[in-house]
């Protein structure tokens, strides 16, 4: 061994904990410590999308009225979006009205509205009547279903107590019913791993646990394990090849890409939305991008909570190859973000393409 790889072996070998220099002032904590970078390099703000944009994981305020409607469309013009997808569980009277003020509004060309399912208190011929309601929706003009939340597979119970497995062969015919309908089902399935893992030190979602005492689901007594979870999710999957499944978050394995390629490959009926981890593709723009030109049919832009100010770091992560720069939300990740430079036919086929096949009459003028 030459003396300069014994040096490096023992700089690296040894923990930070076993180091005995200690700082000789305070020292701040992790809520305290913010540093400026220093890096200078050229920056290539995005204000708007290459191209206009569904928003396939839609939160916007209820559109109750043309009122309502016409100043979310201008907040959507602002930011590039074409179509937002209301994610928003609308169903019954709420899918009616809302339907009926953008129509006042002169702007159905601008929204997907897609319907919820009350999964509660599941029993024998749930399945078949809340089929029944999915088609009533569907015939009012809902073309999707979803966003159906964590709370399924987490802590919606049935009837008889016990926890409802995303699998229950009772919800067939619902999903069956959403194939027929040929409508997708944008379903959210557990949170991040680390969610599922002790809070302790090396929890790499420290700070957002602690803020956050409903994203702790570590207790074995209480919830399963995001392994047993997503087993459970793979297999409903795997249950209804015909159906249309989108796996909002990327499914949860934006920090495993592998994994999720390998549902991908395992289930053609899949198709997975990039709300809320995009800390987890800018910190590996290169495997990021390989993956997306890979599974460029497969994936949809989505953004998840609608605040217009923070879409721009999607389009700068997405289209620029801008090296260490801010993510809007430090309790979700406390490194910087670089640049994937995805092109232009994927970033298409991303931001309105795939999700233009999978809902049903897209309107397509407003993604000129
Ligand atoms: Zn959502």
């Amino acid at each position: 061994m030459t003396r300069w790889s014994l040096l490096a072996v023992s700089v690296f070998a040894v923990p930070l904990s076993a180091q005995t220099r200690q700082p000789e002032i305070p020292v701040p904590s992790i809520i305290e410590y913010r540093p400026r970078s220093t890096l200078v390099v050229t920056e290539h703000p995005v204000p708007r999308p290459r191209f206009p944009v569904v928003d396939f994981h839609g939160h916007p305020p209820r559109l109750t009225s043309p009122e309502v409607v016409r100043q979310v469309v201008a907040q959507m013009d602002a930011i590039g979006i074409g179509v937002m997808v209301s994610a928003n569980n609308n169903g019954g009277e709420s899918l009616r009205q809302q339907l009926a003020a953008i129509e006042a509004a002169g702007q159905s060309h601008r929204f997907a509205l897609f319907t919820g399912l009350d999964l509660r208190d599941v029993g024998p011929g749930s399945g078949a009547r809340i089929a029944a309601q999915l088609e009533a929706d569907v015939r009012a003009g809902a073309r999707g279903v979803g966003e159906i939340g964590k709370g399924f597979g987490l802590t919606i119970r049935k009837a008889d107590g016990s926890r409802l497995a995303l699998d229950d062969p009772e919800l067939d015919p619902v999903w069956r019913t959403a194939a027929r309908l040929n409508i997708p089902v944008f379903i959210h399935t557990g949170d991040p791993a680390e969610f599922f893992e002790p809070l302790d030190y090396t929890n790499e979602r420290w700070l957002e646990m602690a803020l956050f005492p409903n994203r702790r689901f570590n207790d074995r007594a209480q919830y399963p394990t995001f392994d047993a979870l997503m087993a459970e999710r793979d297999r409903l999957l795997a249950r209804h090849p015909e159906t249309t499944w989108v796996l909002a978050h990327l499914g949860w394995h934006a920090q495993d890409l592998g994994r999720l390629g390998r549902i991908l490959d395992r289930h053609p009926n899949v198709h997975a939305e990039i709300g809320a981890i995009l800390y987890d593709l800018g910190r590996q723009p290169r495997a990021a991008h390989a993956f997306f030109v890979r599974y460029q049919d497969r994936l949809l832009f989505g953004k998840d909570s609608f605040r217009p100010e923070e879409y721009p770091y999607y389009w700068r992560v997405l289209e620029t190859e801008d090296e260490y720069f801010d993510y809007y939300r430090d309790y979700h990740a406390f490194w910087k973000l670089y640049g994937m430079g995805l092109p232009d036919d994927v970033l298409r086929k991303l931001y309105q393409g795939n999700a233009a096949r999978i809902i049903p009459g897209t309107p397509r003028r407003a993604l000129q």
